[in-house]
């Protein structure tokens, strides 16, 4: 087995991981991404049909209070555009009945972007070197030997891949997977684990569903797509679709929680009946229906996510620490941001910082 050896590595190449990588690639400095999945993005995901990138994990920015993913996405040269929100809202009761209500302006308004969130992240690897990215690198045990860190690959138990020796580590996943699925030696102290386990997951245990069609025939009748439903599955459902042309998407929020969608099949009938009776029967028939379960990616999602969040936390660093083992790991990731955790602009906040406290 061999051993590597770098200056820094990040673990997680979703946003925090990344956009950590991009800036220590702008200062010159030698860094490995090791990402579990066969993919980047993390809990971005922006599967692509006929030019529309469905998000099936974040959709919104919200520049008017996230500055810096305002920032970047000009920087990038990317095009943000707004949440599609013209015409009327549909509302559903418990009973299954449905309405048409005035719209439900969001405040500040939401912005989607052009090619999808993964966007980001494919114009940030444009600054990272190819070699420094690492799929298919589950990290499963981390060791502190003398002043290094050494970080081994593979499955828990078993004989590691391959290892990593580096100055310093950043963490860029959530504190609550990596207390549940990295083994630290030394142990960390009770007062740490208890902390990053007890920090929940933002949208882990949620499922999220995008259907998209060749004519958006709800807004030809007026509605923008925007609905409400206390009858479910999906609580929540918003236009999705590109910003000038088709296809066009329908995008809901599956509330019902992790345990109750465990029947695939059953679960999509309901939701295409759910689609017909808030939009009629051409919303029965979508040319692609997307459904991603975040509940059971295990590279999101840990047992204590199934259940999902309504409100969204206030959160901050683990025992308000941002670095452990004399500054060898600092924390990154979207849940330890002092401020914006949980969204998109909470991951570039924590890796900024995480890249700060990094020597
Ligand atoms: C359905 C849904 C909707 C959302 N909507 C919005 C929205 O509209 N706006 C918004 O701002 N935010 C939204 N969010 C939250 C947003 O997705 C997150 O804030 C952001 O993507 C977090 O980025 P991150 O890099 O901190 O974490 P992640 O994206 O979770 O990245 C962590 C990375 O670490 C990897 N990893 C895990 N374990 C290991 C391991 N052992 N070894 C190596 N790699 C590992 C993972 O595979 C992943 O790539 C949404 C999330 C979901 C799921």
């Amino acid at each position: 087995m061999s051993t590597e050896t770098v200056d820094t590595l990040i673990i997680g190449g979703g946003l925090s991981g990344i956009y950590a990588a991009s800036l220590l690639a702008r200062k010159n400095r030698s860094f490995v991404v090791l990402e579990a999945r066969e993919r980047l993005g993390g809990r971005i995901l922006s599967p692509e049909h006929q030019g529309l990138f469905s998000d099936l994990g974040p959709s919104w920015y919200w520049p008017a209070i996230h500055p810096k993913m305002a920032q970047l996405i000009q920087t990038l040269g990317l095009k943000g555009y707004r949440q599609f929100e013209e015409g009327m809202g549909r509302f559903q009761s418990s009973n299954g009945a449905v309405q048409t209500v005035s719209g439900y302006p969001t405040e500040p308004p939401s912005w989607r972007l052009e090619g999808g969130m993964m966007a980001i992240i494919l114009k940030l690897c444009e600054e990272i070197p190819e070699n420094a990215i690492r799929l298919n690198h589950p990290v499963c045990n981390i060791e502190k030997k003398g002043s290094e860190a050494l970080v081994s690959v593979g499955e828990l138990e078993k004989d590691p891949w391959v290892q990593f020796k580096a100055k310093e580590v950043i963490l860029a996943l959530p504190p609550r997977l990596a207390a549940s699925t990295i083994l630290f030696h030394p142990d960390l102290p009770a007062n740490l684990t208890q902390a990053m386990l007890k920090i929940g997951t933002w949208m882990a245990g949620h499922a999220k569903v995008t259907a998209l069609y060749e004519k958006p025939f709800w807004r030809q009748a007026k509605l923008s797509g925007q609905a409400f439903s206390q009858h479910g599955p999906m609580g929540e459902l918003h236009d999705a679709s590109n910003n000038e042309q088709g296809p066009y998407g329908l995008t809901g929020f599956v509330g019902i929680p992790a345990a109750q969608r465990s029947n695939q099949q059953l679960l999509t009938e309901a939701i295409i009946s759910q689609l017909a009776l808030i939009y009629g029967q051409a919303a029965a028939q979508p040319t692609i229906l997307y459904y991603t379960d975040w509940a059971r990616e295990k590279f999101t999602a840990t047992q204590l996510d199934q259940p999902p969040m309504y409100a969204h936390p206030l959160y901050h660093p683990p025992a308000n620490q941002t670095s452990f083992w004399d500054n060898i790991i600092h924390f990154a990731g979207t849940e330890t941001a002092n401020q914006h955790g949980g969204y998109l602009e909470g991951a570039l906040t924590a890796a900024e910082r995480a890249v700060q406290n990094n020597h």
